[in-house]
């Protein structure tokens, strides 16, 4: 028998008698057609390594295991621990009882897994840390392939946006510069226990490297979209202008001189035409710093 649903997710909580701890984000998925179709959308196979974020009561574990996949997870909650190690003890799973977030992915995976391949994280993500959770597997890691993961229905579209849609922010850019990403489906609330204030969502995220080799300095890059960002009524222009404190008239002519207009606004603008302004004002900044130091 599967090992889902509400009768089953409250009988685990009082036989082991556990409580439900919202400081950590715990909303437990009820539904298994929702947790078959998150395992089909990750397209694992006993040859994959699954690191799972938030094993919780093991419900998506389970099922992840059931591919012959190896699985790694990672609980911060020291109370899911012994029941997580009784139910699915064995050699293709690796439970680490700690905050992900203090975690360096890369080492777990190679001290765990003899030469890991197709890595694909696959996650009901805590929401209080989807954020940090993406960008530690975007920025820190270089194993990962893929993701398949739930979070918040708003998040899960500004991650999947495109350019001049409301959701479109800097979140969205600094995600697609690293992955393709593609919104999967959406999860309504009344599957969890408890049931969070919100709908949910899917989303994949494909990982190339296409795009990094674009960028002249990766940290300039993300403080460039975060401010061009920083208030998303004003222009882009503003925006730089209350960043950089330089003359408007000098960055008026540096953002005519790559062809973009200085009244446009950020959610206007793909992530090719930011990346060559990034790095259009690296090398500007870094040539007026270097004409400063002369003097
Ligand atoms: N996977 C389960 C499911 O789908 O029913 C539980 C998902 S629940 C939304 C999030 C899980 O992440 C909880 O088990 C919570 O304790 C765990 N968690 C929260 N913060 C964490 C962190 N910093 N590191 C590791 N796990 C964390």
């Amino acid at each position: 028998m599967k090992k889902s649903g509400i009768a089953h997710t409250k009988d685990m909580l009082n036989r082991h008698a556990l409580r439900v701890k919202k400081q950590y984000g715990q909303n437990f998925l009820l539904d298994q057609n929702i947790l078959d179709k998150i395992v089909k959308t990750a397209a694992i196979t006993p040859a994959t390594t699954v690191i799972e974020i938030g094993p919780g009561l093991g419900a998506l574990t389970g099922a992840l295991l059931e591919t012959g996949a190896t699985v790694i997870a990672y609980e911060i909650d020291g109370d899911f621990i012994p029941l997580l190690k009784e139910h699915f003890a064995g050699p293709t799973f690796h439970l680490i009882h700690d905050d992900v977030l203090k975690r360096d992915l890369d080492a777990d995976l190679t001290t765990l897994v003899l030469d890991p391949k197709d890595v694909v994280v696959v996650a009901n993500l805590p929401y209080y840390i989807t954020t940090p959770i993406l960008m530690q597997c975007l920025e820190e890691t270089t194993r990962i392939d893929r993701m398949v993961v739930m979070m918040q229905l708003e998040v899960a579209k500004r991650v999947s946006a495109s350019t001049n849609t409301k959701a479109y922010n800097a979140l969205s850019l600094a995600v697609q510069y690293r992955a393709i990403t593609r919104f999967a489906f959406k999860v309504p609330r009344q599957v969890f226990m408890p049931a969070p204030h919100v709908d949910s969502g899917v989303v994949t995220l494909e990982f190339t490297d296409i795009h990094r080799q674009a960028v002249v300095d990766e940290p300039f890059f993300f403080t460039f979209i975060k401010q061009a960002f920083a208030q998303r009524r004003k222009t882009l222009l503003n925006n730089l202008q209350a960043w950089l404190l330089l003359d408007k008239g000098i960055l008026i002519e540096w953002l005519e001189s790559q062809g973009v207009s200085p009244q446009i606004r950020a959610e206007a603008l793909e992530l090719k035409t930011m990346i060559n302004l990034a790095n259009f004002f690296y090398k500007q900044l870094e040539k007026t710093s270097g004409d400063n130091d002369d003097t």
